[in-house]
C-alpha cells in the first residue's frame, strides 16, 4: 500500500486539512498520511523579497521519505516564491514525489476582500490537486475548465475546475499505470487490465 502524504509545515489553520485529504483521495484513488516533519524555514527565507523560495522547501520536503511514500505534499501559509516570479501558489517536481502548495494568497482577506472559508478551501484543493498532478507526469493543460490550466492570478483558480479534463485523465492512467504500478495493481487485483 503507498500513501499520498501530507505534511502541514507551518499551517496557523489545520481545518482545510481533513476536506483537502478526502479530495485527493477522491481524486487519485490514493490513501493519505499526514507526516510531522520538521522544516527548517529560515533556510528558505530570502530577506530581501520578505518571501519564502519553495524550491528550498521542497527540498527538504523530499529528503528520506517514507518508503511507501508515493508523493508527499507539503502544505503552509507563507508567501511562497521561485527566483524568476514575483510569487506562486505552490510547486512540484515534475514527474517527482513531492510538491509544495501554499494558502497565502488564496486567502479573500489577502486580497482586502471578506474572507470566505469556502472560497480558499476550494482554492486549496485545485490548487493541491493541480502540484500532485505536475507530481504524476501531467504539465499545463489549455483547456480553460481543467485543473492543470496554469494559474498566474487567483482570478484563474476560480474560473477552473478541480478536475482533470478527459486527456489529462487519460495521460494521468497511463503515468499511475506504469510498470511498477501495473505490477502493483496485478498482484492487488489478481490481473491486468
Ligand atoms: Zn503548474
Ligand atoms: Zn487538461
Amino acid at each position: 500500500m503507498s500513501y499520498i502524504y501530507i505534511v502541514a509545515i507551518k499551517l496557523e489553520d489545520h481545518s482545510y486539512l481533513e476536506t483537502l485529504e478526502s479530495f485527493i483521495f477522491s481524486t487519485f484513488h490514493l490513501k493519505t498520511r499526514r507526516r510531522e516533519l520538521k522544516i527548517n524555514l529560515d533556510d528558505a527565507f530570502d530577506t530581501n523579497r520578505v518571501q519564502y523560495n519553495s524550491s528550498l522547501i521542497l527540498r527538504q520536503l523530499i529528503t528520506k521519505p517514507p518508503l511507501n511514500a508515493e508523493k508527499i505534499l507539503g502544505v503552509l501559509d507563507v508567501d511562497l516564491f521561485i527566483p524568476i516570479l514575483t510569487f506562486v501558489f505552490g510547486e512540484a517536481q515534475l514527474k517527482g514525489i513531492g510538491a509544495v502548495v501554499s494558502t497565502h494568497r488564496l486567502h479573500n482577506r489577502f486580497y482586502g476582500l471578506p474572507e470566505n472559508t469556502e472560497v480558499t478551501t476550494d482554492r486549496l484543493l485545485k490548487e493541491a490537486v493541480h502540484e500532485l498532478g505536475h507530481t504524476f507526469g501531467l504539465i499545463h493543460c489549455l483547456q480553460p475548465k481543467c485543473v492543470m490550466n496554469s494559474s498566474t492570478y487567483v482570478e484563474n483558480i476560480d474560473q477552473k475546475s478541480a478536475e482533470f479534463c478527459p486527456l489529462c485523465q487519460k495521460s494521468m492512467k497511463v503515468e499511475k499505470n506504469g510498470p511498477v504500478n501495473r505490477m502493483r495493481e496485478f498482484f492487488s487485483l489478481g490481473r491486468d487490465k
